[in-house]
């Protein structure tokens, strides 16, 4: 699967805004501090309790369209998701290589949050089809994956939760 890195990189952004650790309250933070790459220089990422509520719905409803399992549905949550986007697309060479930003440079963290990860999940899902996006069949792991794989196969978020089932089959074959 071949998309251009940037947007490749949003929705990546979009996934991990999905699968936080929400256990910790000041989780918001600690993801922002985690991403700051993702903002403009000098903009301000100490967020107010309501804007930490906007990215927590925000988060929610990435997962919402990762979890929907059918086209109709999953048109309409990232429809919801977008309607929160304020998009204000620019060419930049800032790192190098020539790319597109979704939101305004001078937006404030959660406008530029919201807009990025919005977009980045509506071109994968345009794209390269809504069954790209899914739900990790591990027992217990309930992360939101964006499937690259060529041939769409992909059941896992990770290779920890692939070879940990491929090792929860075998025993279970044993034991019958
Ligand atoms: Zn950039
Ligand atoms: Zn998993």
């Amino acid at each position: 699967m071949d998309y251009d890195t940037y947007g490749s990189n949003a929705v990546e952004l979009a996934i991990d805004l999905a699968n936080a650790d929400r256990d910790d309250p000041q989780w918001v933070q600690v993801f922002l501090d985690a991403h700051v790459e993702w903002f403009t220089d000098g903009t301000p990422l100490g967020l107010t309790a309501p804007d930490a509520g906007s990215v927590e719905r925000t988060a929610t409803l990435v997962r919402d369209v990762a979890l929907a399992d059918s086209e109709p549905e999953v048109m309409a949550r990232l429809n919801a998701l977008l309607d929160l986007a304020s998009p204000k697309p620019y060419a930049t060479a800032h790192d190098g290589d020539l790319h597109l930003h979704y939101a305004r440079p001078d937006a404030d963290a959660v406008e530029q949050l919201t807009t990025t990860v919005a977009m980045g999940l509506s071109q994968v899902v345009v794209q390269h089809g809504w069954q790209r996006l899914g739900v990790c069949a591990a027992e217990g792991c309930g992360h939101v994956y964006v499937d690259t794989s060529r041939n769409a196969s992909r059941r896992y978020c990770s290779n920890t939760c692939a070879s940990r089932s491929t090792v929860a089959a075998y025993r279970a074959r044993q034991r019958t």
